[in-house]
C-alpha cells in the first residue's frame, strides 16, 4: 500500500462541479481583481469565524504583515511569539522591522506557554502572536488576560486552524485580529496562494483593506504607502464553494485522528496528540512524539507511508535568523520537540483501512 501524506485529489465530486461553475462565472465576467466574488467570500468567511470583517489578501504571511502594519508596529517594537512554528509567523514580524521575541510552547499541546509569554514582556513589547498550531487553538483566556494587563495587541496566527474552537469561541475571533492562509494544503485551501484577515475592529479592517490595495480607498487616490496583496478573484470563487465543505472536512479529520489515537494506544513510546478539554481540534496535522523518530520515519517510508516533520528546525535555529545570535539550548522544550515530532498522513478522504495500515506498520516497527 502507498499512503500519501496528503491527497488533494480526493475531493467530493459535487464540490468539484460547483467549483467549476464558480470559476466559469469569473471567466465569463472577467472581473479578475476584487469584485463580488471576493466581497462575497470575505463576508461568508467572516461570518463563519464569528467576526464582523474578513479581508482577503494574497497569503497567510501577508495577512500577518498587514495586521502588524495596520497596528503601526515597526522598528523598535517587539512582538512575542513561539519558536515552535512555521517560519512565516516570525518573518511577518521581521518584515515590518519589529523584533520577534520567541518563547517556549507547552509540549503536550504545542501551543504558547502563557507564563513564558508574560516573562518575555518588556517596555518595547507591542503585541503577542499566539499560533493555533496543527489545528488546535491556544488556550486564549490566559493569553488575553495577560495581554490586557500589559496593554498589548493580540494577533492570532490561525493559518492552521480554520474552524477550530475553544470553549465555543472560533479561532480568529478571540484576539484583535487573526491571519488565515489558504495555501492548498490547509484545511481550507485554494487552488493557489491566498489568505485572509479576520477582525471585528472597524478601523483596523478599513486600514487593512486600503493597505492591501496600494493604500487606496478610492481609485488613484493614495492615502498611504500600500502594497499589492489582494486575494485573487478566481481563488475567492473557489474558496467560496470550498467553505461550504469545511465543517465536513474538519469532522472527517477529527474522526481520522480519533481512530489513530485509539489504534496507537500502547504502541511503543508513541505519545498521541493531546486535545484540551473545551477545545475543538481540526487536525490540520496529526503529530505524534517518539524518541525513535528518525528510525520510525524511515521504516514507515519503506512501508509506503509518507510522514513529514513540522518543523525540523525551530525558528531560533534557522540560518535566516543567524544574525539574531539565538543559540542551541535557548529553548530546550522546543528543541526537544523538534527531534521527537512526526506528522502522520491525515486528510478528509483518508480511509479507516489506510489508518489501520499506518498503525499496524508503527506497531511492527516497535516489535522489531
Ligand atoms: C501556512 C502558514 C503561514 C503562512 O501562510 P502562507 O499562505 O503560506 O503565506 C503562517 N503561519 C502558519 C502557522 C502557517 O502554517
Amino acid at each position: 500500500m502507498h499512503i500519501p501524506f496528503l491527497d488533494l485529489k480526493n475531493q467530493p465530486p459535487e464540490l468539484r462541479n460547483d467549483i467549476r461553475s464558480a470559476v466559469d462565472q469569473v471567466l465569463a465576467d472577467c472581473n479578475f481583481i476584487l469584485g463580488k466574488p471576493v466581497a462575497d467570500f470575505e463576508s461568508a468567511f467572516a461570518a463563519y469565524c464569528d467576526c464582523k470583517y474578513g479581508i482577503g489578501v494574497a497569503s497567510g504571511l501577508d495577512a500577518l504583515k498587514l495586521i502588524l502594519r495596520a497596528m503601526e508596529i515597526g522598528p523598535g517594537d517587539e512582538v512575542i511569539t513561539v519558536s515552535h512554528t512555521f517560519i512565516a509567523t516570525a518573518l511577518a514580524i521581521s518584515s515590518v522591522g519589529a523584533a520577534p521575541v520567541l518563547v517556549e510552547v507547552d509540549p503536550a499541546t504545542f501551543t504558547m506557554n502563557p507564563q513564558a509569554f508574560e516573562a518575555a514582556i518588556t517596555v518595547r513589547t507591542k503585541a503577542v502572536m499566539p499560533v493555533h498550531l496543527y489545528g488546535q487553538t491556544v488556550a486564549m483566556e490566559p493569553i488575553l488576560a495577560i495581554a490586557r494587563r500589559h496593554g498589548l495587541k493580540v494577533i492570532e496566527d490561525a493559518c492552521q486552524a480554520h474552524g477550530a474552537c475553544c470553549n465555543g469561541r472560533k479561532a480568529g475571533s478571540a484576539g484583535d485580529a487573526a491571519a488565515f492562509s489558504f495555501y492548498p494544503g490547509k484545511n481550507l485551501g485554494a487552488y493557489g496562494d491566498g489568505g485572509a484577515v479576520t477582525t471585528s475592529d472597524t478601523v483596523l479592517a478599513d486600514r487593512i483593506r486600503t493597505l492591501r490595495n496600494y493604500g487606496s480607498a478610492k481609485k488613484y487616490y493614495h492615502d498611504e504607502l500600500g502594497e499589492n496583496s489582494r486575494l485573487d478573484t478566481l481563488q475567492a470563487a473557489v474558496l467560496g464553494v470550498k467553505l461550504n465543505g469545511l465543517d465536513q472536512g474538519n469532522a472527517a479529520r477529527r474522526a481520522a485522528a480519533a481512530l489513530y489515537t485509539e489504534q496507537l494506544r500502547g504502541a511503543g513510546d508513541i505519545i498521541t496528540p493531546a486535545v484540551r478539554p473545551g477545545s475543538e481540534h481540526v487536525f490540520h496535522l496529526y503529530v505524534v512524539q517518539t524518541g525513535r523518530r528518525d528510525a520510525l520515519q524511515k521504516y514507515l517510508l519503506e512501508q509506503g507511508v509518507e510522514c513529514l516533520i513540522h518543523y525540523p528546525v525551530p525558528v531560533h535555529l534557522q540560518k535566516a535568523y543567524a544574525s539574531k545570535g539565538w543559540k542551541a539550548g535557548a529553548f530546550p522544550l522546543t528543541e526537544q520537540l523538534a527531534g521527537r515530532i512526526l506528522s502522520l498522513p491525515i486528510f478528509p478522504g483518508i480511509t479507516g483501512e489506510q489508518i489501520e495500515y499506518v498503525c499496524n506498520a508503527i506497531r511492527a516497527f516497535y516489535r522489531n
